[in-house]
């Protein structure tokens, strides 16, 4: 089994050709044909497994060939955040973000990621050269939100990344509260080690007859 075998783009299957990658791993090989199919996914897996790819691949080539009617030249900086990646973690936010510049090499596709514990002021600049791409820790994104230097309002694809993580960490408001600016019509993955009530209770509100995968 190959990348291109998944239905992933040239662009992609370059990148990650580059990247050193011969074969999909057992949840890239299930999450990509699904995500790629624009459903809602649930998904179990601990990291090491290549989760990372296994959601940031599809999401950008959804994203590439143009899931939201946005045409690719429209590189303006006033174009909105399409994909927005939650993490637990400032080291995870930077981990992802740097999977999607890597993997997303050969696209047009602009990222960016903010956290907490450093100035907001460089993030604000950053997000003003416009951003496709976002990956935030969620307490930094309220602020951002809160100080409308950032716009989720067109959001099509949400990754919950280590959704059990977030939890532990007491993150539930802070999701709570970003789920409810979001448009209701979008893609939404969750990525979760364990399956706890509290995520199964997250999984029920936020997907809609998702596929669910488990390595
Ligand atoms: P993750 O579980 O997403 O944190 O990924 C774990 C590690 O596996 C990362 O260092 C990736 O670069 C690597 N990786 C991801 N997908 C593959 C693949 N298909 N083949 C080989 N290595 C991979």
């Amino acid at each position: 089994m190959s990348f291109s075998d998944l239905g992933l783009s040239d662009a992609l299957v370059r990148a990650v050709t580059e990247a050193g990658y011969t074969s999909p791993t057992p949840i890239q090989a299930q999450a990509i044909p699904a995500v790629l199919g624009g459903g809602d996914l649930l998904a179990g897996a601990q990291t090491g497994t290549g989760k990372t790819a296994g959601f940031t691949l599809p999401m950008l080539q959804r994203l590439s060939t143009d899931a939201g009617g946005l045409k690719l030249s429209n590189k303006t900086a006033a174009r909105p955040i399409r994909a927005l990646v939650l993490t637990p973690t400032r080291e995870l936010a930077a981990q992802v973000e740097e999977s999607v510049r890597v993997y997303g090499k050969y696209t047009h596709l602009n990222s960016a990621v903010i956290f907490g514990g450093v100035g907001i002021n460089p993030q604000i600049k950053a997000l003003r050269h416009g951003v496709d791409i976002l990956v935030a820790t969620p307490g930094r994104l309220l602020d951002h939100i809160g100080q409308k230097t950032v716009d989720v309002s067109k959001i099509e694809i949400l990754v919950l990344d280590e959704a059990d993580r977030m939890l532990d960490m007491g993150f539930i408001h802070d999701i709570r509260k970003v789920l409810a600016v979001l448009p209701p019509k979008r893609q939404n993955l969750l990525f979760s080690a364990t399956f706890s009530d509290e995520i199964k209770a997250l999984a029920d509100r936020l997907l809609d007859h998702p596929a669910t995968i488990e390595v």
